[in-house]
């Protein structure tokens, strides 16, 4: 464990209730099993030697905000015994609009909380309830207000390509999120995950997916509102006001070395990414028992992990810096792409200035299916 670490995720791995599109690590009405975890948690956290000091703390799941006002204070006290976070720390939760209590607003603020990511998904009733979703349209409207008057930072998580959605909708949709005053959106594309209850209802014909032209048509539309209503685009899927970026997500990007805690959390040391087992009462089980209970391990060649680093960069609208990344990674951006990247260039998917290479619009709409040419 080295102390230069200064970001850290923690997975909380509970939900009322499994969303038909979601394959995350979690347990859905199982809050028997949150004390075993809070248990697990704190033995997990012995790796941590001394404590560290971090910049960013970031809560996923699963949904954080399910274990209440009393489950997250319990959990803020076992975390900062090992993650302190520095003055000016960001530290993040995400949370399920229902749950934005006032007594959850009172515990998130003593817990030193500085910014909470909505699972909004819509602001459509017919939208989240074919998602799947428990909250209604007013739930996040009350959830945004209530934070925002706190003086909280908030991000909304909007989902497009909603089955039964069309571009009519997601207008919709992006004309009522702006109007939350949020400083900050993710705009996600549903994808249907093998396993779910959605894939399984699109091979019975029971769910059809949007058509692909419509949700790049989405995806596009949602560039256009945003900027319009003073959101920068900033990486593929994240929008910001001013200052409202995402530190923790940044960081990632930048390919910083963090660390994780939880079932199927991933650390990373910049080179290796350590994977917990991704059965949450598996992973539970094994550090009770005393156990590791690590479920897979990535090491990669300086020239695996280059490779990363030039697809993670490339999602930021700002690019990727050639002398940025030759000082960080060891090689050239022409050693590891030069191939493919003078063809996005030659097809209008990627601009390159000599010192910047960054993807454009047409770019950014089928980013997905640029990077095996990379990895
Ligand atoms: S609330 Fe989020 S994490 Fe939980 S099941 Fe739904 S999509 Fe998955």
């Amino acid at each position: 464990m080295t102390t230069a670490i200064r970001y850290a995720y923690v997975h909380v791995p509970f939900c009322r209730h499994r969303c038909g599109y979601c394959d995350f690590t979690l347990v859905a009405g199982r809050d028997d099993l949150i004390d075993r975890y809070l248990m697990a948690l704190e033995q997990e956290l012995t790796r941590v030697v001394q404590p560290l000091s971090i910049d960013t703390l970031y809560l996923g799941g699963g949904t954080p905000s399910h274990l209440g006002p009393d489950g997250l204070r319990q959990l803020f006290a076992l975390l900062t015994r090992r993650l302190q976070p520095a003055a000016g720390a960001e530290v993040t939760i995400e949370a399920n609009p229902l749950d934005v209590t006032p007594a959850f607003v009172a515990a998130v603020s003593d817990c030193g909380v500085t910014r909470v990511s909505l699972g909004a998904q819509s602001l459509a009733a017919d939208t989240l309830a074919n998602l799947d979703r428990d909250h209604c349209p007013a739930d996040v409207r009350r959830a945004t207000e209530r934070l925002l008057t706190q003086g909280f930072t908030v991000s909304v998580d909007l989902m497009t390509a909603a089955p039964g959605q069309n571009l009519a909708a997601v207008e919709r949709d992006l004309e009522a999120i702006t109007a939350l005053g949020s400083q900050h959106v993710s705009v996600y594309c549903l994808t249907w995950e093998q396993g779910t209850a959605f894939a399984s209802q699109r091979r019975r014909g029971l769910l059809q997916p949007v058509p692909e032209e419509t949700e790049r048509a989405m995806f596009e539309l949602a560039i256009d509102r945003l900027s319009e209503a003073e959101f920068e685009h900033y990486e593929v899927s994240n929008f910001a006001r001013p200052s409202g970026r995402c530190r923790h997500n940044e960081a990632y990007w930048d390919c910083q070395p963090w660390e994780a805690f939880g079932p199927g959390a991933a650390r990373f040391d910049g080179r290796t990414r350590t994977t917990n087992h991704r059965s949450t009462t598996t992973w539970m089980n094994r550090l009770l028992a005393g156990e590791d209970a690590t479920g897979e391990v990535d090491s990669m060649t300086p020239e695996e992990a280059a490779r990363e680093r030039l697809v993670v960069g490339l999602r930021r609208r700002a690019g990727v810096s050639r002398d940025r990344f030759a000082a960080a990674s060891g090689f050239s951006i022409e050693q590891l792409a030069g191939e493919p990247v003078a063809g996005w260039v030659a097809a209008g998917l990627a601009e390159d200035d000599g010192q910047t290479l960054r993807l454009t619009r047409a770019g950014l709409l089928v980013s997905d299916s640029l990077w095996a040419a990379v990895l």
